[in-house]
């Protein structure tokens, strides 16, 4: 099978599958899915804002007359670029787990707003969100509208007569995260559990559950997989993701063992395997992740996550371009 065109938009899987593409997949840049089948409708995600997700609703209802009433929307989890566009499809019935419910009854959607608009008061962590965020997403407007139905385990559904097949894997990228899985069309969309030219972001971990999802899907007669983030792949590229994983797992081992710093553990993992994914900063979250998956009883909190993370990327561009520095230090 040809590999998929990786450009902004709706892309026809066959069969009544969509997947929704926004390169380049770094943070924010979300993938959703559309599953039709006999005039019914089913949503995977929405985006991280009203008018990206009006955008993305009107390009599906262009092509698929019955996504003009979404009857089902899927939140694969708790996390805002998968959800902050809840409210345009406020009349569905929105399914997603319990523990992604109980995340996302959290969030604070003020307190985004008031830490994108004072970002320069906010130090390190405050400039990290700003540069990833700042002129891509505007939160304006936004209403956290949650789940209506919950679910633990798994969940059977059909949208038409397709049978879909609802499993979580969580907690790993969140708490709460579940696929998507439509067996009869040998596709699956897998929300954050799947990242695509992307280093993936642990927040949650273990990261043991995480490779465990890899085997389940890879256990799946699946061909086409559509990530959170980046292009639609084939099992051969989850098991090159399941490997930075396990890749991770040993080099953040040895470093545990001898005593090092989340930080300085994450600043000496070669990452040269995975040159060209995206966000290699992520490293930092990954790290702190796997200490805690080891035993460590305290970490870096989310404020310092994103400052590291921040110093991180800059110092690396900083390695990528030496001048560029300077010519900035002296203007
Ligand atoms: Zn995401």
């Amino acid at each position: 099978m040809a590999g998929w065109t990786y450009s902004k938009g709706l892309h026809d899987l066959g069969n009544g599958c969509f997947a929704y593409l926004q390169p380049d997949g770094s943070w924010g840049w979300s993938n959703a899915g559309l599953i039709s089948d006999s005039g019914q409708t089913l949503l995977v995600d929405t985006l991280y804002d009203l008018k990206l997700t009006r955008a993305m609703l009107d390009t599906m209802r262009a092509s698929v007359p019955a996504a003009a009433t979404i009857g089902t929307l899927v939140n694969t989890h708790s996390n805002a670029d998968h959800t902050f566009g809840n409210q345009l499809v406020a009349g569905a019935q929105i399914i997603a787990s319990q523990k992604c419910y109980d995340e996302m009854k959290d969030i604070d959607v003020e307190a985004r707003r008031q830490e994108l608009k004072n970002w320069q008061a906010l130090g390190d962590a405050g400039l990290f969100q700003h540069e990833n965020l700042a002129g891509n997403f505007d939160f304006e407007g936004i209403v956290l509208t949650m789940p209506t139905q919950t679910f633990e385990r798994e969940l059977d559904l059909k949208v038409g007569d397709k049978a879909l097949k609802l499993v979580e894997v969580g907690p790993a990228h969140t708490r709460g995260d579940i696929l998507v899985h439509v067996p009869q069309d040998k596709t699956v969309f897998t929300g954050d559990i799947v990242f695509s030219n992307g280093h993936p972001p642990a927040w949650a971990g273990p990261i043991s559950n995480w490779i465990k999802a890899c085997d389940l899907i890879m256990s799946w007669d699946v061909e086409t997989i559509v990530p959170g983030h980046g292009p639609i792949v084939q099992k051969s590229a989850l098991r090159d993701f399941k490997a930075y994983f396990e890749y991770l797992t040993r080099e953040a081992r040895k470093r545990y063992d001898a005593g090092l710093s989340v930080s300085d553990a994450a600043y000496d993992i070669d990452l040269s395997p995975f040159d060209g994914w995206l966000d290699p900063e992520r490293i930092i979250v990954n790290v702190n992740t796997l200490y805690k998956d080891f035993g460590a009883t305290s970490g870096l909190s989310p404020v310092e996550l994103r400052g590291w993370m921040g110093r991180y990327r800059r110092e690396r561009r900083e390695q990528a371009h030496p001048h560029a520095g300077h010519d900035h230090d002296h203007s």
